[in-house]
């Protein structure tokens, strides 16, 4: 049982990262407490997706420094760089659960095959500890009864909330969701969101990037705008979705009201 509330659970210092001489994210600090979901908006380009991607190393920062629970990923070089060996990388990857767009459940695995990869090949736990969580986080997204399925015969929605109970099986300390709904046919959309909704009010820490603000009025701790790599507004809901500061998120709820 956690007994301190305010656990930071990530923190980002100065996160930068270029491609060539393209500034992506320019100096992105993040504080993330145990519990907190954070909804990140930004246009298209702003660096929404580099950012999540950075959290979990599949791009590597060109600067500044990403702490897991107070731990600082990778090892630091005498001139200060870092190296990031695979063994440290896959330790961050296995308590980072992501979530994307495109749901690449195993197409030649059940689901239920689905959610046991993970804890089997990677955490190394036994038959009955991964049968266990498939369980469990099938039972937590309302799929149990699909186990035996495949995911060809699951809706998107339905493969998707699949691709969740995945995450959640390595039982990670921050899941993120980049544009989980994007891909889904309307009404597919709700179900999805609601499993998310559902995790936010168990506890679970998420940083969400979506463009459902209906979702992220209800749902976030706190709303991140993001503009050119930088945060330019970030705080309540009530605060950026309904009385933002700054024209460029004025802009953009308009677009997407
Ligand atoms: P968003 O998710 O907010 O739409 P991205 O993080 O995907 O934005 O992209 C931010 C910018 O970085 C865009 O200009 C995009 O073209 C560029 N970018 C993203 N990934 C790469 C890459 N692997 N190589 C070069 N440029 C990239
Ligand atoms: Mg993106």
């Amino acid at each position: 049982m956690e007994t301190n509330q305010n656990t930071e659970v990530l923190c980002l210092e100065g996160l930068k990262k270029s491609f060539g001489d393209l500034l992506v994210l320019d100096n992105i600090d993040l504080r993330v407490t145990k519990g907190e979901t954070i909804v990140i908006l930004g246009a298209s380009g702003s660096g929404k997706s580099t950012m999540l991607r950075c959290v979990n190393f599949m791009e590597v920062p060109s600067g500044g420094r990403i702490i897991l629970h107070g731990e600082q990923v990778g090892k630091e070089n005498q001139n200060g760089s870092r190296t990031y060996d695979e063994k440290s990388l896959s330790d961050l990857r296995s308590r980072v659960g992501m979530v994307f767009q495109h749901f690449n459940l195993f197409p030649h695995m059940t689901v239920k095959q689905n959610v046991m990869e993970g804890p089997r090949t990677v955490l190394k736990c036994d038959q009955a500890e991964c049968e266990r969580r498939a369980k469990l986080y099938l039972d937590k997204v309302g799929l149990g009864w699909k186990a035996d399925a495949w995911p060809s015969e699951l809706s998107g929605g339905q493969q998707q909330r699949v691709a969740i109970a995945r995450a959640l099986a390595m039982e990670p300390d921050i899941m993120l969701f980049d544009e989980a709904t994007s891909a889904l046919d309307p009404e597919l959309v709700g179900e999805v969101l609601e499993t998310m909704k559902q995790l936010a009010e168990e506890g679970m820490t998420m940083l969400i990037v979506t463009h459902e603000l209906g979702f992220a009025y209800t749902v976030a701790d706190r709303v991140l705008f993001l503009s050119k790599g930088k945060i330019l507004e970030q705080g309540a809901p009530e605060a950026v979705l309904i009385n933002p500061k700054e024209e460029a998120t004025k802009n953009f709820l308009r677009g997407h009201g």
